[in-house]
């Protein structure tokens, strides 16, 4: 390999700022594909590397697990990719194949899972190494800023409420109306759901109803749960706040069988009560991202249904800028990094 570099922004230590610098472009293993990053979207979990909070980052670190780009080399035991393809790589950046859960297929689940921008480099950067299957194909017809959300804040969403046990007609709340929330409703109401929009004020009522929500409610008026036993309970519940009252609260609103899907990951540990969760057999199950042929399906169905993330896009150098309107609740849905 060359001694090129590219600009990269990266994270020295656990709570150090973000610093714009010139690496060496990162070598190819033989299993793995270099990707020309065209965007990476920023993601709250990005705290994890920028705080320390997950155990065992080294530092430094580039963060960044919501990549799309475009082959640029690829390795010489890579038979299924070739250079030029346009592709996307989110949060699951490799398993081992061999531990108990790979044995079973359940890779997102893998004892030896490696994170991308966590536990190996991601794509705030002009380039990133990629594991040939942790790559997912993008349709042509999506283009790349838009694709990179979907890499993660759309795989999570669309992922939950296809394993969710709620089929067309039943009901879908998505509780908070951020990153997540907008994919979410616009996945529930292509997916034939009658979907409920829950968010703190009105400010997001109107968009709610374009992006297909049935029904919106105020959670600062009304009770959630009331108003959801009104429609005869949810079937489905994606909480993509992360407010462990919010959560707490809302259960009650769960129909027989109703299963709530913690996306979002509060601080604070959450308190349910076990007679809300015994009356109507209601569940609270955790969801995490998807694996890489996941993620594809999730582009192409949004590519079929014509779904895509709001979003505000920045350059690598504004990479602080953008992460702190995505931590204040203030990106207008996703903030995404144009290298
Ligand atoms: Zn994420
Ligand atoms: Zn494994």
């Amino acid at each position: 390999m060359s001694s090129e570099t590219m600009r990269a922004v990266q994270v020295a230590e656990a709570g150090g700022p973000f610093e714009v610098v010139d690496r060496p472009i990162p070598e190819l293993g033989r299993k793995e594909v270099r990707v020309k990053v065209e965007a990476c979207g920023v993601c709250h979990s990005d705290s994890y590397t920028k705080e320390g909070s997950w155990p065992s980052i080294e530092y430094p670190r580039v963060p960044g697990h919501e990549i799309a780009g475009r082959i640029d080399v690829v390795g010489d035991d890579v038979d299924t990719w070739s250079e030029g393809q346009r592709v996307g790589v989110g949060w699951h950046g490799d398993h081992c194949f061999s531990c108990e859960p790979c044995r079973r297929g359940e890779f997102i689940d893998c004892e030896h899972e490696k994170v991308t921008g966590i536990d190996i480099d991601g794509g705030y950067a002009e380039y990133v190494t990629v594991l040939e299957h942790a790559l997912a194909r993008i349709p042509t017809s999506l283009n790349a800023v838009d694709a990179a959300p979907l890499l993660c804040a759309g795989v999570s969403t669309f992922n939950a409420l296809r394993k969710s046990n709620a089929g067309p007609g039943d009901v879908a709340a998505v509780q908070g109306l951020g990153g997540l929330g907008h994919l979410g409703v616009q996945y529930a109401a292509a997916a034939g759901l009658e979907t409920v929009a829950i968010s703190r004020g009105t400010e997001k009522r109107d968009l709610a109803y374009e992006f297909g929500a049935d029904h919106y409610i105020d959670s600062t008026v009304s009770d959630p749960a009331e108003e959801l036993m009104r429609l005869g309970g949810a079937k489905v519940l994606l909480a993509t706040a992360p407010s462990s009252e919010a959560i707490e609260s809302i259960v009650p609103g769960l129909a027989v069988q109703g299963q709530l899907l913690t996306l979002g990951v509060p601080d604070d540990a959450i308190e349910v009560s076990i007679l809300d969760l015994i009356e109507n057999q209601r569940s609270l199950r955790g969801h995490s991202s998807g694996t890489a042929r996941e993620s594809q399906d999730t582009l192409e169905f949004s590519s079929l249904r014509d779904i895509t993330p709001m979003i505000e896009t920045f350059s690598l150098e504004e990479a602080a800028a953008a992460y702190e309107r995505m931590m204040n609740n203030d990106a207008q849905f996703r903030a995404v990094l144009v290298p």
